[in-house]
């Protein structure tokens, strides 16, 4: 079944609730606080080299960063700690899956997307995508 623009408008349109989206709003905004984000991204933004192997020393341990660490690890332009960022990365990753590779193999159903995440193809405000939603035959031959 392939679809016009005016229909994608009411399918998004019928399935946001703003009530439903309000309700788990504080003050209007929703639970990712940019502010805060912002700010601790900006408060990290000279980090020394002690503290920057410090918490690569944590992530080795395979303890997790809170947002700060992470904001350190960000702010690093210093081309060595970099460099042992990306080996503590290969290390950890070793450790975590040793050699091997997962793969998974999604079967789409349908292309429609209330949201508006931009790196991707499906959001809302793509207007190039073609949407479409499979049959159930077509579901059963891409199976
Ligand atoms: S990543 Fe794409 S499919 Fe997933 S919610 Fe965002 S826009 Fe929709």
């Amino acid at each position: 079944m392939s679809v016009n623009k005016q229909d994608i408008k009411d399918w998004s349109n019928a399935r946001i609730k703003q009530d439903q989206v309000e309700k788990y709003m504080k003050y209007g905004k929703d639970f990712i606080d940019d502010d805060y984000i912002s700010s601790t991204l900006d408060k990290c933004k000279q980090p020394d080299k002690k503290r920057i192997r410090d918490i690569i020393e944590k992530s080795l341990n395979i303890k997790t960063l809170n947002l700060e660490e992470a904001a350190y690890l960000i702010n690093v332009q210093d081309e060595s700690l970099l460099r042992e960022m990306q080996e503590a990365a290969l290390s950890i990753k070793k450790k975590v899956y040793d050699n091997r590779i997962v793969t998974f193999a999604p079967l789409y159903l349908g292309n429609f997307c209330v949201n508006d995440c931009l790196y991707c193809g499906f959001r809302r405000s793509n207007k190039e995508a073609k949407r479409k939603v499979l049959s159930l035959d077509e579901v059963k031959k891409e199976i």
